[in-house]
């Protein structure tokens, strides 16, 4: 069974059919979703989800690079709908130094109190990168993140970051671009991966795995993924199916 731990399932490209993406996802063997939702409409969504299907859990957040739209009073919503059982982490959270709408002392502002938050209710932090690692990583040092743990979401950085977020109780989360004809690098750090650290994910609507790319993604599409991690690893589909979606629970406290 395969575990899609990070999917926007709440974004309105699946406004219209999100019955079929499940049902598709269903057939794929895909049996547990996290959506995660990162301002506002989304996290509403997440919400109705969460209370709608039986196998879908949430991650909600605030996204680094609508920081500067967060209020206390956002942080407090937060919090309050934390205490959700089936609110499994917080995020995506983090710092995206490529899109300049958030200055970034506040994106750095509202990732500690982020943090600060999951360490309050006790949850993993679900980290968005883009082009910030030295930040990040300085960040999670500096506030403790290890006592909560959780996921580099989508991670495209370095076997040897991936060592200092591994040694801070993180797991390392491969998405579509892993399956990229060109992706040479992220393969490399896929293979360098201890099994009891891998995740798999979709990120979909984004980021459609090879042979799709360029078109919608979608949960079910999480199986290519992790065909690509069981040929990079030599091992079988349900192997590294199984592995992942242990490991998954685990991080999420999913019994
Ligand atoms: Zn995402």
């Amino acid at each position: 069974m395969l575990f899609d731990t990070h999917a926007h399932l709440n974004a309105e490209q699946f406004g219209e059919d999100l019955e079929e993406v499940l049902n598709r996802a269903k057939e794929a063997g895909v049996s547990n979703i996290v959506v995660v939702g990162f301002d506002r409409p989304t996290i509403e969504k997440t919400m109705e989800l969460i209370n709608q299907y039986d196998n879908i859990y949430g991650c909600i957040g605030w996204h680094p690079v609508d920081a500067i739209d967060m209020t206390d009073n956002d942080l407090r919503w937060i919090e309050e709908l934390s205490q959700h059982q089936k609110i499994v982490a917080l995020g995506e959270m983090g710092l995206d130094y490529y899109w300049d709408k958030s200055p970034k002392d506040i994106q750095q502002e509202v990732f500690r109190k982020q943090i600060q938050l999951a360490k309050k209710v006790k949850l993993p932090i679900v980290i968005h990168n883009r082009e910030a690692t030295e930040d990040v990583v300085k960040i999670l040092k500096e506030e403790n993140a290890s006592d909560v743990g959780g996921i580099m979401h989508c991670f495209s950085g370095s076997i040897e970051i991936a060592k200092e977020c591994m040694d801070m109780n993180f797991y390392i989360s491969f998405g579509g671009p892993v399956t990229f004809k060109n992706a040479r690098k992220p393969k490399e750090v896929a293979k360098e991966i201890p099994l009891d650290k891998i995740l798999i994910e979709t990120d979909c609507p984004y980021l459609t795995p090879h042979p799709y790319r360029g078109k919608r993604n979608e949960p079910a599409y999480v199986k290519l993924v992790a065909q690509q991690i069981a040929e990079l690893k030599e091992m079988t589909l349900e192997e590294i199916a199984e592995i992942t979606h242990n490991n998954a629970k685990k991080l999420f406290n999913i019994m």
